[in-house]
């Protein structure tokens, strides 16, 4: 499924090096390193501050506690995410409220957000969380309208998506404040957990900075209560090495989605409608967004036996995602039920990731695409 090997071996040297120059100057939290990381991953962004900070979890709850978005304001986010995009709105002293999921992104449909807002529960919404699902921007031109005309604030979790674009601004530039991951899995990855905040707006970076480090202002002199989700020098050192290959790899991981598309085509395979009938439906590319590719999402109506299938050729697979936010065990309080988000719990049964990363090889593919031929014929 995913190698990650291939990505450190011809790095090995310029990441130990950058490791040791954190040893020799002993500045293990935040400092020098994580300062240079910052200001690089800002400009490459397009945006004016990035501030790094312990997971993408942190950067989520850090990003809604400074937009004040706490003492039970709703914010609405999307139930076909990963448990952290809407865990972090209950963390942060927020209420989850869900809209559902377009079928042919798989990205919050704004329309259904729109819904929300004109119901029961729209009077409390103070913010929208759109999520980048798997490496593509959520609808923005929507989302920016409806936040104008609603004035709502708008979070991005960027977690799967740096490097992406909508309308030529890249994600993390796009709403008020955006939360970036850099999980090892992820395209841009720490060798740990890692995550980052972004933000044009002067206020609320300063408010970040204050949170990320106990509500501190000045030493030991507490404004509010925030937590310690600070980034450590060994990651930054890694990062900000990553950043110079960050461009290239995932312009590679567009060559692999190509290549998959052109396979399965050739194949035969490809169905073009929104659901699946006998064959797949391939993931779909919004015209003027720029897909990064972190996960290539296929839909068929024989997900799990598919998966099967593959395991036993030694194919990776992965379920992004198998169980839809709302019908989580630790979601129940939420108050949705089975069929509350259709297009969410179909997907939920129809999606399978396929092995995407930069250094997947032509043959493999073919492997993968002759493999899935087999299986449906
Ligand atoms: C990975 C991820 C997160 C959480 O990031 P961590 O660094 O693992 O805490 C949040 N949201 C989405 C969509 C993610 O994919």
């Amino acid at each position: 499924m995913l190698d990650l090997k291939r990505q450190y071996e011809p790095l090995q040297k310029e990441l130990l090096g950058a490791l040791g120059h954190v040893l020799q100057t002993q500045q293990f939290i935040l400092g020098e390193q994580v300062n240079r990381f910052e200001l690089s991953a800002a400009s490459h962004l397009g945006v004016a501050h990035a501030l790094g900070c312990s997971s993408g979890t942190d950067a989520l709850w850090l990003a809604l506690a400074a937009a004040g978005l706490g003492q039970g304001a709703a914010v609405v986010t999307t139930p076909f995410s990963f448990f952290a995009s809407v865990s972090s709105i209950l963390r942060a002293g927020g209420t989850a409220v869900l809209a559902d999921i377009d079928p042919a992104t798989f990205n919050l449909s704004p329309k259904a957000v729109e819904e929300v807002l004109d119901g029961s529960q729209g009077k409390q919404v103070r913010a929208i969380l759109p999520v980048h699902l798997f490496g593509q921007c959520a609808d923005w031109t929507e989302f920016a309208r409806l936040g104008r005309q609603r004035g709502l604030k708008l979070i991005e979790d960027a977690a799967q998506a740096w490097g992406s674009e909508w309308g030529g601004t890249k994600a993390g530039g796009l709403g008020d404040i955006a939360a970036f991951s850099f999980y090892p899995t992820k395209n841009m990855s720490a060798a740990g957990d890692a995550g980052m905040v972004t933000t044009n707006s002067e206020e609320l970076t300063e408010r970040v900075r204050m949170l990320r480090q106990h509500g501190m202002r000045r030493r030991y002199y507490h404004d509010e209560l925030g937590w310690n989700t600070r980034m450590d020098g060994f990651q930054g050192a890694i990062l900000e090495v990553k950043m110079r290959y960050i461009d290239g790899w995932n312009h590679a991981r567009r060559t692999v989605a190509r290549r998959y598309h052109a396979l399965f085509h050739e194949s035969g395979l490809a169905e073009a409608n929104l659901y699946p009938s006998h064959g797949i439906v391939l993931p779909h590319e919004v015209a003027g967004s720029h897909h990064v590719w972190h996960q290539y999402v296929i839909r068929t109506r024989k997900r799990d036996a598919l998966r099967d299938f593959l395991a036993m050729r030694q194919i990776g697979s992965e379920i992004y995602y198998p169980l839809p936010l709302h019908m989580q065990e630790a979601l129940k309080r939420l108050g949705y039920i089975e069929g509350s988000f259709p297009e969410a719990e179909r997907a939920a049964h129809e999606v399978l990731a396929l092995p995407i990363f930069p250094e997947l090889r032509e043959d493999e593919q073919k492997t993968v695409v002759s493999a899935i031929a087999d299986f449906l014929s």
